[in-house]
């Protein structure tokens, strides 16, 4: 990361990839092949500096096949441009008769974590009064939702920082676990500055990763278990804590329930015992529950690595109860925390693109919400249909007689994020009807029927969400290419031709202002907001975090005064057993699959950014040199990556900082190069998040014919 260069008179925005949202300028650059020159912003989260990503970001807004026009399948089976006015009369008249034919629930709506909030939000009330399907949900399934799911049973609320990134400066000690921010975001290393320097960033990681790095000479702690054994893990620290009484007895009797449960739990999760089932050992496992406890200043932070499991939620929720027992969440200097992935994971997960959640993160369910955001968008409550299906199951049932018949997919690229991708490949072959919005034609946008052209970030208006939960202004720094159309006005144009009750406006500011009145009173509330005082807030340099109800100030910390449940109190929550997983075998592998500082999610944009994908251009698998040896490998050498549901040749990368039993694969690349071909769809029993995070695989050398 690096500083700005000198002051600028440009577009205060945010960067278009992951949920720190570091702050930039973007300047016009007349006559040159990019539109735009970025430069980084003064901002709390991200203090000026960028990541690659980040500083070749414009690069986006210049890329040669760019989508301008609607493509349509033609008879012979090629895409092949249509305008506007035929894609979505069609378009309109094919969904009718399906649903004439199979009934509402025969369309389905695939969203993402990336769309901004008025867009997030305007899809979920499109789907379900335009469409009145309850098939809806996004990838975000993919990302947050065990997080969410376990912040929710024990805080009663969920967002992914409860307090503002910069109170991390002060802290020292913080433990992140499956996170490698050192990659993945990487102007968040300067808020580990002060643990580091006390000597107390805790790392769990079953790679030596560049975040793990920063724990040596002094740094931390680098702890480096079996991939797939967190939950042990998390269990034998809470087993410590207890046992030892390093537990905070006040904070636990005045701030929490269920501590005879908990403790029973954990009875028999004695360090040794965990270090049989984690490969950590004990004394290691005694010191780390040690540092955490004698911290002035403590932090746990999760991250995909330990919740994309399909025991994620019971994981996320037995490092919180770690962090209740130590009496962290809602204690100044101290905390528990997720890190979100998506740009707009937090937001997106907010507004109603949930299967289960209407706007302000209320439950689909509950009557009362019901009415209220029936009142909203001018229907009756009877007319928004009940809960749909979770992601993998909306992809895995797509064209069976009990699954959808169309799909309609926006800002998402499932072939190569959803788990066993070529799964999802052979479900969405069968339907009948593939949609896709997006601005490339990404490996989903192939395979649609329809492929509609659209806007990208920095060519309109709108509102994203952190990771801390600070609501964000997007604004326009150009004008977009003719023929692209923004998602708003696609969905006003379908909602007309389907003859759907509501208002469906194009502005965004007022699409704002609709999503603040249909949060009002819920969890995130952000009813005191509108784009106009975003901007002043802005220019005075204040946060507007939520929830933030009209009058109020927003909520830089939650949980000072209590929880959202309604005694005020959070729940430990007594979580048993690690989910049925099989382990390696003979010469099997576990699979690990995550990150590259070069690339962002399914690489639909970042393969397209030269400077990105020079630097990382194709799948690499990283393999310790001890098993690469074993195995007749070489570095630099092909490997071919298989198991029963799938196959990925990639180059070998032999290194020292991944476990021998162990291999990575990053998952930005796509087709035969993609790591999803090989992970289970295997989903977690309570938010359904697929176990992305270990695979069991067999390599062998691919050797020149
Ligand atoms: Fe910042 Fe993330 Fe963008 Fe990098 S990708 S510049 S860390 S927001």
């Amino acid at each position: 990361a690096g500083g700005g260069d000198g002051p600028s008179t440009g577009t205060a925005t945010h960067c278009p990839y992951c949920a720190l949202q570091c702050a930039m300028t973007l300047d016009p650059a007349p006559g040159d092949r990019v539109p735009v020159r970025v430069t980084g912003r003064d901002f709390p989260t991200n203090r000026g500096g960028l990541c690659k990503k980040g500083w070749t970001s414009a690069e986006l807004l210049a890329i040669p096949d760019r989508l301008t026009t609607p493509l349509v399948r033609g008879e012979d089976g090629e895409l092949q441009e249509t305008s506007w006015e035929t894609a979505l009369d069609t378009l309109a008249a094919r969904l009718q008769e399906l649903r004439s034919e199979h009934g509402p629930d025969a369309v389905g709506v695939f969203g993402g974590g990336g769309l901004t909030n008025e867009k997030a939000y305007q899809l979920g009330k499109f789907a379900r009064i335009a469409l009145r399907t309850s098939r809806i949900d996004y990838n975000g399934r993919f990302c947050m939702s065990s997080a969410a799911a376990a912040s929710t049973r024990a805080f009663g609320i969920d967002r992914g920082l409860p307090f503002p990134l910069t109170d991390l400066d002060t802290a020292d000690t913080v433990m992140l676990l499956g996170s490698n921010v050192g990659d993945t975001m990487p102007p968040f290393v300067s808020h580990l500055q002060g643990a580091r320097a006390a000597g107390g960033l805790l790392v769990v990681d079953p790679r030596r990763s560049s975040t793990a790095r920063l724990t040596e000479d002094g740094g931390g702690l680098h702890v480096q278990p079996v991939p797939g054994s967190d939950l042990p893990l998390l269990l034998g620290l809470c087993h410590i804590v207890l046992a030892e009484r390093l537990y905070d007895s006040e904070y636990v009797a005045a701030r929490t329930t269920g501590l005879s449960t908990l403790r029973a739990s954990v009875a028999s999760w004695w360090p040794e015992r965990v270090q049989q089932a984690t490969g950590v050992p004990a004394p290691t496992l005694r010191a780390l529950a040690r540092r955490l406890a004698e911290g002035r200043s403590t932090y746990i932070l999760t991250g995909r690595g330990v919740e994309q499991h399909a025991d994620g939620t019971d994981t996320a929720t037995a490092a919180i109860n770690l962090a209740l027992l130590l009496g962290l969440p809602g204690k100044p200097g101290s905390g528990y925390g997720t890190l979100t992935g998506q740009g707009n994971g937090q937001g997106g997960r907010e507004h109603g693109q949930k299967a289960d959640q209407l706007p302000g993160y209320r439950k689909i369910t509950d009557p009362e919400a019901r009415t209220h955001v029936a009142s909203v968008w001018g229907v009756d409550a009877d007319a928004i249909p009940g809960p749909g299906v979770p992601a993998v199951q909306l992809l895995q049932s797509a064209g069976t007689d009990a699954g959808v018949k169309a799909l309609l997919v926006h800002g998402s690229n499932v072939v190569v994020s959803a788990p066993n991708a070529g799964a999802a490949r052979a479900a969405l072959a069968r339907l009948d009807l593939l949609v896709v919005c997006d601005f490339v034609l990404s490996e989903t946008a192939r395979l649609a029927d329809l492929v509609l052209p659209v806007l990208q970030w920095a060519e309109e208006e709108g509102t994203m969400t952190n990771l801390e939960g600070r609501v964000l202004r997007r604004r326009r720094a150009l004008t977009a290419p003719e023929g692209a159309r923004s998602e708003l006005w696609i969905m006003a144009e379908l909602a007309r031709r389907l003859d759907a009750p509501g208002t469906w406006s194009l502005d965004p500011a007022e699409v704002f202002d609709e999503l603040a009145r249909a949060s009002a009173g819920g969890l995130a509330d952000y009813s005191g907001l509108s784009h106009v005082l975003l901007d002043e807030m802005s220019e005075r340099g204040d946060a507007a975090f939520w929830p933030f109800p009209v009058g109020s100030t927003g909520t830089q910390r939650l949980f000072d005064d209590g929880f959202a449940h309604p005694d005020g109190r959070a729940r430990l929550v007594a979580v048993r057993r690690a989910a049925h997983r099989r382990t390696a075998a003979g010469d099997e592998l576990t699979l690990i699959t995550g990150r590259l500082l070069e690339h962002y999610q399914s690489g639909a944009q970042t393969r397209r950014v030269a400077e990105l994908n020079d630097a990382r251009p194709r799948v690499v698998a990283q393999l310790h040199p001890v098993t690469a040896a074993d195995r007749g490998l070489t570095d630099g050498g092909l490997v071919r990556v298989s198991n029963t549901r799938g196959t990925v040749d990639a180059v070998v990368g032999m290194s020292p900082d991944i476990r021998p039993d162990t291999i990575f694969l990053p998952f930005h690349f796509a087709d035969a190069e993609s790591a999803n071909l090989l992970t289970s769809d295997a989903v977690d029993p309570i938010s359904a998040m697929p176990e992305f995070k270990t695979a069991i695989v067999r390599i062998e050398p691919i050797r020149s014919p």
